[in-house]
């Protein structure tokens, strides 16, 4: 494996929480949203389950994906820099449920928008000190905007693993090529 498990769960992670917007459509619009969510992508630690957690949280996916978008190494980093600052991050090593000792970099309570913005941003910054940012991509298919974490050997995955996205730009090519044999 090339990168360290925490860090590839971290990616992953972020890449889900992006995807909870896409375009119109929001996955995150109410606190029992976020619940949901949260129950299918658990973070240890204190919830509040407040409006303004979820507004942190919220705000985040902006912030997040722009690291997706950052044209290059330099600029990635600096919007890395800029998250990790205010997450108030101080690293330690923990052990708790079924995880053996590993590395936390914010408290149990502080808010659950800056534990996950710090938990990414650490992930991110193993991708740029490993000159790796070509792993985060966005979803190749003409119609998504999904973004996804390829961590296959021969980093030739195109699209998220969300939608249907691969099926559906196969079929599309499927289709277009019939078309072409039909016309010759
Ligand atoms: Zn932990
Ligand atoms: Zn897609």
């Amino acid at each position: 494996m090339q990168f360290a498990h925490d860090t590839e769960l971290a990616l992953v992670e972020a890449a889900a929480l992006v995807n909870t917007v896409n375009g119109s459509e929001d996955q995150l619009t109410d606190r029992a949203a976020l619940e949901r969510y949260l129950s299918q992508h658990p973070y240890s630690g204190q919830r509040l389950g407040t409006q303004e957690e979820l507004d942190g949280v919220r705000a985040l996916r902006p912030q997040l994906r722009s690291v997706w978008e950052a044209p290059d190494r330099d600029t990635a980093a600096s919007i890395v820099n800029q998250i990790l600052a205010t997450t108030d991050a101080r690293p330690y090593l923990t052990r708790h449920d079924q995880y053996d000792w590993h590395l936390h970099v914010t408290e149990p309570d502080a808010p659950l928008s800056q534990r996950i913005a710090a938990e990414a941003a650490m992930a991110f910054l193993d991708l740029i000190r490993m000159d790796a940012l070509g792993r985060l991509k966005i979803c190749d298919a003409t119609d998504c905007n999904d973004v996804l974490v390829d961590l296959s050997k021969n980093q030739s995955k195109r699209f998220c693993a969300t939608g249907n996205c691969a099926n559906r730009m196969h079929v599309a090519a499927y289709r277009a090529r019939r078309r072409d044999s039909h016309q010759a």
